[in-house]
């Protein structure tokens, strides 16, 4: 018997699409992903990006706090015991998850801990095939697999996440140890500008580095940062190095020359990446249609079809705009709504 609805994606869009489609009793099947070291270094393991971020202070319904007793009743007690300890302050981007999969898997909810790598949309019911080289049928489907952002590949990127290093600032930008220090962003487009811009309300300086003399962001947004007087363009610039050391953290940057000047070092307490995204949606190429970024492409407005009729699109998959938590469990809900709806008017 072929699964009424197959979700792919286990951030809060998909974890949202599986509480709805569970309490309409769909029944749903959702593949979390797999846990192996090519993920952790993609930054596509379970639970997604929102799961790298330290406090989350935006999702609504999460003033700060202690939520100790909470995730203690709240979440099995096997998974419990292997999170990290809760900091007393708010919650984390792994306890909201943890706090999501519980939810979905209370109504019925079943995960499987693999990669989905193909789908095959050409017949009905549609076939998905996991990394183990599972196969499994569908009625509906729904993709939730999210994106990641993009890292320049340094070794001293990689040591230094969660350390100073982040690629969202809106998560962390108001954590105590960005406060009042000098802050870089690397980047040159749209977001590098809202972002330098977010965080010059508590950096003590924003170094914005950018590979050229000329930013890649609107003009309005480009005036934006040459207007703020926190904000201090680092052009023709780009990242030979993260220092710091095990202690404290990010404690500067080397900057190289694109323009034959000498190398740079700057003082900063924080590296954030604003280089764009990268949807994980490769295994859907040439087989739904994707926007030119590879992004799934939504047909109708304020719904979440896609070009595959019985597929739906939710989360940061097909938005590269918003790329909040909440508007990604937003979408998701409406994925698990729209896929109830279409199966009840298919008679299936
Ligand atoms: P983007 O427009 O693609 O800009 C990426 C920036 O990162 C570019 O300046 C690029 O440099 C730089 N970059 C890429 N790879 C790099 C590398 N390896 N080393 C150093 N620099 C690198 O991406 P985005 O800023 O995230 O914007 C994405 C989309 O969302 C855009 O369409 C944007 O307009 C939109 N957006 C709009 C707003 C708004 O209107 N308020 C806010 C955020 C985003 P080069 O310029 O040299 O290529």
């Amino acid at each position: 018997m072929p699964e009424r609805v197959i979700i792919i994606g286990s951030g809060p869009a998909g974890w949202a699409a599986a509480i709805y489609a569970a309490r309409a009793a769909l029944e749903p099947l959702l593949f979390e992903g797999a846990i192996t070291e090519e993920n952790r270094l993609a930054g596509t393991l379970p639970l997604g990006q929102l799961a790298l971020s330290t406090e989350v202070e935006n999702y609504p319904g999460f003033p700060v706090g202690d939520l100790e007793a909470y995730l203690d009743s709240a979440i099995e007690k096997g998974r419990r015991s292997m999170m990290a300890p809760h900091n007393k302050e708010g919650a984390s981007g792994p306890e909201l998850l943890e706090l999501m999969r519980q939810q979905a898997a209370n109504f019925g909810t079943r995960i499987v801990t693999d990669d989905v790598t193909d789908v095959d949309f050409s017949g009905r019911p549609f076939r998905v095939t996991t990394s183990e080289g599972k196969q499994h049928e569908a009625q509906a489907l729904i993709v939730a697999t999210g994106a990641r952002a993009n890292y320049l590949g340094l070794p001293s990127e990689e040591k230094y996440k969660n350390q100073g290093v982040s690629a969202c600032a809106v998560c962390d930008g108001a954590l105590p140890r960005f406060r009042n220090r000098p802050l870089v962003v690397v980047g040159g487009g749209d977001s590098a500008v809202e972002e330098s811009d977010y965080l010059s309300k508590f950096a003590s300086v924003v170094y914005m580095v950018h590979r050229r003399d000329e930013l890649r962001a609107s003009k309005i947004m480009a005036k934006r940062a040459m207007d703020n007087p926190k904000i201090e363009i680092q052009w023709n610039r780009v990242v030979d190095e993260i220092l710091g050391n095990d202690q404290d953290g990010v404690t500067g940057v080397r900057l190289n020359s694109t323009a034959g000047e000498d190398p740079l070092e700057l003082e900063a307490s924080g590296f954030f990446l604003s280089i764009g995204h990268t949807p994980n949606t490769a295994f859907l190429e040439g087989k739904i249609e994707l926007t030119e970024k590879k992004y799934i492409k939504w047909t109708t407005p304020w719904r979440t079809y896609t070009s595959v009729e019985g597929v739906f699109a939710a989360g940061d998959a097909a938005d590269d705009y918003y790329r909040q938590a909440v508007t990604a469990a937003g979408t998701g809900c409406m994925a698990a709504l729209d896929a109830e709806r279409w199966l009840a008017a298919k008679g299936l």
